[in-house]
């Protein structure tokens, strides 16, 4: 089931009863999610992403826009009405009831034509909990199961009336590091499995990007940037973008344009041919730099961290916002820092310019 935002707005009168100020949870969202896709919503708190959920699945209505599901207008229509499953951060489970009848209570208030017998309830229970591999566990109470396997049980409860959108929002939050890995493989073998269009709440860029067809980055309300994960991560529109996503962090250096070369202090590490003179903002991502005794930017030496197959370089330079610069280059590569002071040449593909003051993209020939 395709799914098309048009224009979709939602503003909340000011929390603060003094100020008359409202908050726009969500500005002008347009945007269409193909069928059959797993979609990540993402961006830090308060940025719109459980509102847009909310006016997704009808819990909210919006201020202005619409909704489709395929061609069907559902933006005035009740939740119950719209054929979506929700999962919850914190499984809402109904701790007196057993996972069969945690599974099975969405099908019991089906009325009229669409109302089941109770074999035909079982046997859809059956469904769900094998397709989240919960067989066997059906007669526990969730008290009795790990978080992960609570999370399943909501998924299956989400997923047994067959709905035709899936809506997650930051459905991993309460497992640990180990469980929220096992459970987002696990939500994206379910979503390949049933084909259902789904939505992914997070605000953690490296569950997004791992599990997710199309990221959508969103800050304050307003969408930055609509891609395949990878595309983000390799084309960002602007700071903010290129700051979200990636670990560790991309590193960002004051500096400048003049002359068509692009300069780190003093150091020129770029030629930009064609690109005004102007300040600017670098990015340049830590798989970034290569250790070159003659390289152009000049970095002070930390430490060396070992990794495994890459090293970690630890270093500082005066330009850099970073606390420090954390660049990752094979083990096998030599770093020789002399008087403490360690060189890079930069792969142009891996460096980012953005106006000083617009923190827009800049594009130049080199990429
Ligand atoms: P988080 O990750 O913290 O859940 P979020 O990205 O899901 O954040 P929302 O909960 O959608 O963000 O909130 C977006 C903005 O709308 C925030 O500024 C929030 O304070 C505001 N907001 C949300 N719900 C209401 C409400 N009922 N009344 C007033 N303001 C609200």
């Amino acid at each position: 089931m395709k799914i098309v935002l048009d224009h979709l707005t939602k503003k909340f009168p000011s929390r603060n009863k003094k100020s008359s100020d409202e908050v726009i949870a969500v500005n002008d969202f347009t945007f269409e999610i193909p069928d059959g896709k797993l979609v990540g919503l993402l961006g830090p708190s308060g940025c719109g992403k459980s509102t847009t959920l909310n006016l997704i699945c009808g819990l909210q209505m919006p201020t202005s826009g619409k909704i489709f599901f395929g061609d069907d207008d559902v933006t005035k229509l009740p939740p119950e009405n719209r054929g979506v499953g929700l999962v919850f951060q914190n499984y809402a489970l109904y701790p007196h009831l057993t996972v069969r009848q945690n599974i099975r209570f969405p099908l019991e208030n089906l009325k009229g034509d669409k109302k089941l017998s109770k074999e035909e309830m079982n046997k859809k229970v059956e469904e769900a909990a094998h397709l989240v591999q919960l067989d066997g566990l059906l007669e526990r109470k969730p008290k009795e199961m790990s978080g992960g396997q609570q999370q399943r049980v909501a998924i299956a409860r989400a997923l047994v009336k067959m709905p035709r959108v899936l809506l997650l929002d930051e459905p991993l939050s309460n497992l640990d590091a180990r469980l929220r890995l096992q459970t987002r493989e696990e939500i994206r073998r379910i979503q390949k499995e049933t084909g259902i269009t789904t939505i992914f709440v997070t605000h953690d860029q490296e569950e997004a990007m791992s599990i997710s067809d199309m990221i959508v980055v969103m800050k304050d309300g307003i969408i930055q940037q609509i891609d395949k994960p990878q595309e983000v991560y390799d084309d960002p529109v602007n700071l903010f973008v290129a700051k979200f996503l990636g670990t560790p962090a991309i590193n960002v250096f004051k500096g400048k344009v003049e002359g068509g070369k692009l300069y780190i202090g003093e150091d020129a590490v770029l030629d930009v041919p064609g690109v005004e003179d102007r300040k600017v903002y670098i990015g340049v991502r830590p798989e970034g730099f290569i250790p070159d005794e003659d390289g152009p930017l000049h970095c002070h030496l930390n430490a060396i961290e070992v990794m495994g197959r890459d090293v970690s370089v630890v270093s500082t330079n005066e330009a850099c916002e970073n606390t420090v610069i954390r660049s990752i280059i094979p083990s096998d590569s030599a770093v020789t820092p002399k008087d403490g002071v360690v060189r890079f040449s930069l792969k142009p593909y891996k460096v980012f310019m953005f106006d000083a003051e617009t923190e827009k993209r800049i594009e130049y020939p080199a990429k």
